[in-house]
């Protein structure tokens, strides 16, 4: 017997919890494409947030389906306007590495009242964006506390 609360143990399985074991496959798209081929995109991919990317693969931005229905309100023509015209640009991407803690990619999530972050890699001119993370990933973690042994 550990002689530990139970509120102990659930923060230290909490704390084991790494991004990389909840992580999903990112949806990327390049800063050239239209916005109405990214509304495309996120049906298809049925996924609510795009990173964006440059011709090298580096990550350059971030559009939400908010994103677009701003555009969509506007005067802008969906089938010409590119998304790097409308989407969150760097460097204001919040972003996580593979190895960091879950709990602290969903106090990111919150702080910056967001739905979705990237996983990415250090690259020598940016970064190479490898996974995602969604409060979906979030939720199923936290189910999988309950569920564990
Ligand atoms: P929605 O806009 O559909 O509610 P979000 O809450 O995720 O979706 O997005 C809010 C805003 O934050 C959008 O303008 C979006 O471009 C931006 N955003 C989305 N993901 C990120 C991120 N990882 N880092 C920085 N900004 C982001």
């Amino acid at each position: 017997y550990t002689g530990k609360s139970s509120t102990q143990l659930l923060s230290e399985s909490i704390k084991k919890i790494k991004v990389n074991d909840f992580k999903s496959i990112p949806v990327v798209v390049n800063e050239n494409v239209t916005v109405y081929d990214a509304i495309v995109t996120m049906f298809l991919e049925d996924v609510g947030t795009l990173f964006v990317v440059d011709n090298d693969n580096l990550l350059v931005g971030a559009l939400s389906r908010k994103d677009c229905l701003r555009a969509s309100i506007g005067k802008q023509d969906l089938n010409t306007v590119p998304v790097h015209i409308i989407m969150t640009r760097m460097p204001n991407i919040t972003m996580c590495k593979g190895d960091d803690l879950l709990i602290h990619v969903a106090e990111k999530l919150i702080e910056k009242q967001i739905d979705a972050i990237p996983i990415v890699r250090e690259r020598d001119n940016g970064y190479e964006v490898v996974g995602r993370i969604t409060k979906s990933n979030i939720t199923k973690a936290f189910v999988s506390l309950f569920n564990e042994d």
